[in-house]
């Protein structure tokens, strides 16, 4: 053999020693640690029994274990029971607010808080109760028309005016209000007010098919379309430790469930007058 092969030879013979020896290195290092664990295990558990614990061979580690297991199975359906409380409190106070909101809105007071834009809201919901296929006009530049309407296939449009008692429509708007009507071939009117109309302008509706809408006639269609929104007096809330439906009286107080749960309310009539469909 030359000396260059003799070097290869040597070469290749010391890489391979070298590969053999990490390979017993970490065989040696793996049994270690396999034992290491396996003491670990056997470790006495505080009943003083070899692998009590970690192998459980104890009685009353395998109790305690399994009682801990019971408690977290316990604690997590607790969690998911006041999750389902919560969301059902909160679609509960949802509906109350509305139904109290609906309310509200036979008030002549009330109404007239409302913004124009809010009235307008307000009338379009109405006519959507009533059976109404609603579309609302942009608020601005709306040309005399704040809703187009449809039901049975006829075309009507809506128009608002949110006055104090002492403002009347005139026949003058209802005749801009006509114009509308027969540029949308719109063959049926509502002229929507919180004040009350003039009597040339009655003579004029009732001759173009205008209905007029005064504050009174509103208040009894909101009545009809909204049967079920009687009492303000009570307000049902959900107690959201136990899910208890209570009937309170509609005040911010603080309360009991018959659980001796504390229930919170702070909400009002005057909080919920407050809230508006539209920010603004
Ligand atoms: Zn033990
Ligand atoms: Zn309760």
């Amino acid at each position: 053999m030359t000396p260059v092969g003799q070097a290869i030879a040597f070469l290749i013979g010391f890489y391979a020693l070298m590969a053999a020896l990490g390979y017993l290195l970490e065989l040696i290092g793996k049994a270690k640690k396999a034992i290491q664990e396996a003491r670990k295990r056997r470790e006495p558990c505080e009943h003083g029994v070899r692998g009590g614990w970690n192998e459980s061979r104890c009685p009353e580690c395998v109790r305690l274990k399994e009682e801990a297991a019971q408690k977290a199975d316990l604690e997590h359906k607790k969690k998911l029971r006041k999750q389902d409380i919560a969301i059902k409190a909160s679609r509960l106070r949802n509906s109350e607010t509305e139904r109290i909101r609906k309310s509200l809105l036979k008030s002549q007071d009330y109404l007239r808080s409302l913004s124009p834009q809010e009235f307008e809201d307000v009338v379009a919901e109405l006519f959507r109760s009533l059976g109404y296929d609603v579309k609302q006009t942009p608020y601005t530049n709306d040309q005399c028309k704040d809703a187009i309407i449809f039901k049975d296939g006829k075309k009507s449009l809506i128009e608002c005016k949110r006055y104090g008692p002492e403002n009347k429509v005139g026949r003058p708007m209802l005749q801009k209000f006509y114009a509308a009507m027969q540029e949308e071939h719109a063959g049926k009117g509502f002229f929507v007010s919180t004040g009350t109309f003039t009597s040339t302008s009655e003579a004029y509706a009732s001759k173009y098919n205008i209905e007029l809408i005064n504050v009174d006639k509103l208040v009894l269609l909101i009545q009809e379309a909204y049967p079920d929104s009687s009492s303000t007096d009570t307000f049902k809330t959900m107690c959201l430790e136990c899910g208890e439906v209570l009937n309170i009286p509609l005040k911010k107080f603080v309360g009991k469930c018959s659980n001796d749960h504390i229930i919170k309310n702070d909400l009002d009539l005057a909080s919920i007058s407050q809230m508006r469909t539209h920010p603004n």
